[in-house]
């Protein structure tokens, strides 16, 4: 090996936690030398947040466009060829990940197509390679997680990774766990016509959103004939047949198993950002978190939004209504169907939700079309302590599904 690369920082990972570190740190006039064993971009560019939401785009439309009538619109034979539908979230993933590549080259990141690992304080090993850095970030990401009993073997039981790359579907397939990566490839498959099933531990689908939120989302999935198998574990998998803890039995096509996320191999003698780290699961936490170590630009851990997308969308952030003890908060509700914008877009189911203590919003649970948008001005409010007085002062434009927040701040 010879010692010949320094540099202010090392980064091991080029998701978005790596990635957006590497960009603070360049903007800081730092050298840095960024890691990356596959394909910039990471987890959420290349197998998470952006294929899926490209095929969910697809999936809706194709949904949207079998009610099409219904709006003046006809469809003489309505179908979809699933290999394209692949072939375009493919083109999406290269094109972003060609400017990702591009962007980093022009703000003059080295990037090593290699994997790294810290042999030492300071060091760095890549490709038979030292590279000495005065900082090391660990930025590895996660993997998806399975169970030595209900393990992915890649053919029949899937992982979120294996499941993108389908060219064909299934006539059905049974999910396990409902949690945003499930609810939302629960939505595309149904979407497409696949015979959906979920199975959950919870009591409820969405565990860690809100309860009415949970609710809804199963009416909805009731509505589009999406089995439910609640407070129910998979006991084990025998020739593709499925036996669940209640003694029911599925027998899909498939099993898309999407149960959490396990954090990768992290390394001493650095700093830990990302999914790597355990916390919150999610791209702009790993973000925020990698500029803060940067910029040193802090952020609270209690306003992180999560969203689950498809038609609505769901979004919250802050306390659930089951986190608050009974009479000590203010519950503010406004149906979406109150919205002129809802009915326009043919889309008016869901609800906002406002929960609030001493005049200040303490949560916000969305179900809405644009909730991944909606719950930002949320985010403003509370990050920035402003009073629902205040808030009433805000002109709100019209017609927009931002008026239900305006409207559920005077209910
Ligand atoms: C199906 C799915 C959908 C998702 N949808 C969303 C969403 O809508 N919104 C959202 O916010 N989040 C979403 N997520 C989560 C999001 O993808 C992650 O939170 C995010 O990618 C974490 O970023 P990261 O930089 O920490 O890690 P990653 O994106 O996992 O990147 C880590 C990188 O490190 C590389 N690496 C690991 N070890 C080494 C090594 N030793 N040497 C070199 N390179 C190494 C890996 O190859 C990888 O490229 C989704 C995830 C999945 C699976």
């Amino acid at each position: 090996m010879n010692e010949k690369h320094e540099f202010d920082l090392g980064i091991i990972g080029a998701g978005p936690a790596g990635y957006t570190a590497a960009f603070q740190a360049r903007a800081k006039g730092m050298s840095v030398v960024l890691f990356e064993k596959d394909k910039v971009g990471g987890v959420c560019l290349n197998r998470g947040c952006i294929p899926t939401k490209a095929i969910l785009h697809c999936a809706e439309l194709y949904e949207e466009m079998k009610h099409s009538s219904e709006l003046g619109i006809n469809v003489k034979e309505l179908s979809f060829d699933y290999r394209k539908v692949v072939e375009r979230k493919d083109k999406v993933v290269e094109k972003i990940r060609k400017s990702l590549e591009l962007a980093l080259k022009n703000s003059g990141v080295l990037v090593v197509n290699f994997e790294g690992k810290v042999v030492s304080e300071n060091k760095i090993s890549a490709n038979n390679e030292l590279y000495e850095c005065k900082n090391i970030i660990s930025a590895t990401g996660s993997s998806p997680k399975d169970f030595p009993n209900l393990s992915f073997d890649h053919e029949f039981v899937l992982s979120s990774d294996d499941v993108l790359n389908l060219t064909t579907l299934p006539k059905s397939i049974l999910i396990i766990g409902s949690g945003a990566i499930g609810i939302e490839w629960a939505r595309i498959f149904s979407a497409f016509d696949v015979e959906v099933s979920i199975v959950e531990t919870a009591e409820r689908l969405l565990p860690l959103a809100d309860i009415e939120v949970s609710k809804r989302i199963e009416r909805i999935f009731k509505a589009k004939k999406i089995k439910m198998f609640l407070s129910n574990t998979v006991e084990k998998i025998e020739h593709k047949k499925v036996y669940l803890s209640t003694g029911e039995t599925v027998e899909p096509e498939l099993v898309l198993l999407a149960v959490g996320r396990r954090p990768n191999e992290s390394f001493e003698n650095a700093v830990c950002i990302g999914d790597a780290c355990g916390k919150i699961q999610l791209a702009h936490f790993a973000i925020k978190q990698a500029i803060e170590e940067i910029a040193k630009v802090d952020f609270d851990e209690n306003l992180v939004p999560s969203v689950v997308y498809g038609c609505p969308e769901v979004a919250w952030v802050g306390l659930r209504e089951q986190d608050l003890e009974e009479g000590t908060y203010k519950k503010s509700n406004l149906l979406i169907s109150a919205l002129g914008k809802s009915h326009c877009d043919n889309c008016s189911d869901g609800f906002i939700k406002i929960l609030s203590q001493n005049g200040k919003i303490v949560g916000a649970h969305i179900v809405s079309k644009e909730a991944s948008s909606l719950i930002q001005q949320i985010v403003i409010a509370m990050q920035n302590n402003i009073a629902i007085e205040d808030l009433k002062k805000v002109c709100f434009a019209h017609p927009t599904y931002s008026e239900g927040i305006f409207e559920c701040l005077f209910k």
